[in-house]
């Protein structure tokens, strides 16, 4: 079996939607104020990324693609003892798959260290930051509240020289985490906490997956994220809206240094989905609780969970357009990315049938030994997928659920006395219905009518229902597992006092069927295509697929059955 097909797609197919940071752009650009538009995605890897950050990514590279500018992919990496390689793999393949090139443009906050290292030797010198020797604690219960003021650390007077000395000994070595760090001298008075001399440095004695033991003080993300912006060049630094309160950091820490330019913050509403969690601390809580099967678990909101369970890359792509980009935050509609996953589908799946829960039928007017290929439509959406063929015999699966001995009214399946269509071939009637000795029918007799081959008779009468089958020689058996949503919840952060978010999961998010039966065509399938299986749903190879067994994912169901029961609710 082949890896995963990439499904890419050109991303420069559509124009762009505007929103108030293109207007922005715009504006500079009118302005002479930029030759070029830079943009970052920088994520920081201490986890896999979800659709929250396709959107981010989306914005980002979308921007830089459609003002022929550029986006670099910077990884956001101060914090060792949460940072791991498998991250930065597993980002750099999430972006690639969702369709966009960072070209030449890959960096490191760790890349900067001797440069952020000096930049503080700097501020020290300017009297603009001091090395404070409170612990965390006081640090935090000197800097007061919103309705308290701070309280100025007693170290916060020390000479110039002695933060010089201090903060190189803290370099080498020879203090312990948590007994010293180096703050920016600002305001304890200020309204914005974040401005009450914030941490710039901090004591951490751990090993860097790209730095290795180089370092043993470690810039605090705020102090890192502007400069590494000013270095790169960067001229818009788009963010979500949390860092608003940051932005004032940002700013003085680029207002005091030498830098080279001074990027403007834009921050933005994050996005939130119905029915899933997104903050990475609950999703590893949920990969290292094993309550879902790892990372990419089709259930997960993560890239790698959407790319196994099937979702095209362009329809996520479309997702993170439809849904704009804007200052207020909102939970989104789960119903709307299904939707474009649908659309997406319904255009590019070929149908095949399959029978999820086989019950067996023979024809006992059909030929013994005999067997006939009849053609099929691949895609009625797109007459370029061709047609197929499929065999037909004498016994053949139908689905259980599409036969009721007592039928309730409107049913226009299969019944006793009801003749139906099986799809692509003939008419048939239910003659006899064959149970076991406790009752469960395990095999229906039925006759065929030879002249409605391929769907129609000479008598012109109609039947209404039109069911899917597979013919019991040929048919190969193949696993099936039906997801649904992790949660029962559409809001996961509001459950009932008292209750955690993990009380809330769907004991029916995964069903396993392992008896179902494809037409023989499935045997050509590779991991990652996709198929509409007739009546049922989208379904796409999995990767634990084998010579012996095909697993299929499903996708999504064909029709929306979650936005429907949110209305009702
Ligand atoms: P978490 O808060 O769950 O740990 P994060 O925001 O810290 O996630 P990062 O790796 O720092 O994760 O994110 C990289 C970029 O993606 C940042 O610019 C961030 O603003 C953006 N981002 C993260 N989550 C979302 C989201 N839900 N919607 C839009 N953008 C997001
Ligand atoms: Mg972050």
């Amino acid at each position: 079996m082949k890896t995963i097909d990439d499904n890419k797609e050109s991303t420069e197919d559509k124009s762009p939607v505007s929103n108030f940071i293109r207007f922005i752009i715009d504006k500079d650009l009118a302005a002479g104020k930029h030759q070029k538009i830079v943009t970052r995605f920088p994520p920081e890897p201490n986890g896999y990324l979800h659709i929250g950050h396709a959107k981010s990514i989306s914005l980002n590279f979308g921007i830089a693609r459609d003002y022929q500018g550029a986006c670099h992919l910077r990884f956001d990496d101060t914090n060792p003892t949460a940072e791991d390689v498998e991250y930065v793999d597993s980002i750099m393949e999430d972006v690639r798959w969702l369709g966009f090139d960072w070209q030449d443009k890959l960096f490191y906050a760790s890349d900067y260290f001797e440069q952020l290292y000096a930049y503080a030797e700097l501020l020290i010198k300017d009297g603009k930051a001091f090395v404070c020797d409170q612990t965390p604690i006081e640090v935090r219960e000197y800097r007061g509240t919103l309705t308290v003021p701070g309280k100025p650390s007693p170290y916060r007077d020390r000479s110039i020289e002695e933060n010089l000395d201090l903060f190189r000994r803290m370099k080498a070595g020879e203090f312990e985490e948590g007994t010293k760090s180096l703050r920016a001298k600002i305001d304890m008075n200020s309204p914005n906490l974040n401005m009450r001399d914030p941490v710039i440095y901090r004591i951490k004695k751990a090993e860097h997956h790209r730095t290795g033991n180089t370092w043993v003080i470690y810039p605090m993300y705020d102090y890192t994220h502007c400069i590494s912006d000013a270095i790169e060049g960067i001229t818009h630094s788009i963010c979500t809206l949390e860092f608003e309160d940051h932005r004032p950091l940002y700013d003085w820490c680029l207002d005091q240094l030498p830098v080279a330019c001074h990027p403007q913050q834009i921050e933005f509403a994050r996005l939130n989905l119905g029915y899933t969690v997104m903050s990475k601390r609950k999703l590893l809580e949920l990969v290292e609780g094993n309550y879902v099967n790892g990372w990419d678990d089709p259930r997960m909101p993560t890239i790698a969970g959407m790319r196994r369970r099937g979702y095209p890359p362009e329809a996520i792509r479309e997702f993170c357009d439809r849904i704009g980009v804007a200052k207020a935050a909102s939970i989104v509609d789960f119903g709307l990315l299904q939707f474009c996953v649908r659309e997406n589908l319904n255009r590019n799946a070929n149908r095949i049938m399959v029978v999820l829960d086989p019950l067996k039928v023979t024809i006992e007017n059909y030929p013994n030994d005999y067997e006939e290929m009849l053609e099929a439509e691949n895609n009625p959406e797109n007459p370029d997928a061709g047609s197929r063929n499929v065999p037909f015999a004498k016994t053949i699966y139908i689905d259980r659920d599409d036969f009721a001995e007592n039928p309730p009214k409107g049913w226009f399946r299969m019944t006793p006395d009801n003749e139906v269509r099986l799809k692509h071939a003939y008419y048939i009637r239910c003659k006899e219905i064959i149970k076991d000795q406790s009752g469960s029918i395990v095999e229906l007799i039925c006759t065929y009518d030879p002249e409605s081959r391929g769907g129609g008779t000479a008598d012109g009468r109609k039947v209404k229902g039109t069911i899917h089958w597979v013919s019991a020689k040929h048919a190969i058996p193949i696993e099936v597992r039906n997801y649904d949503q992790l949660f029962t919840l559409h809001n996961t952060a509001e459950t009932d006092p008292g209750k955690d978010y993990k009380e809330y999961m769907n004991p029916d998010s995964l069903i396993t069927l392992t008896n179902s039966l494809a037409e023989p065509c499935i045997i050509d399938a590779k991991i990652g295509d996709r198929f509409q299986f007739m009546r049922q749903g989208y379904y796409c190879v999995d990767l634990d697929s084998s010579e012996d067994k095909m697993v299929f994912n499903r996708i999504l169901t064909l029709k929306d059955s979650w936005s429907k029961l949110q209305n009702k609710q």
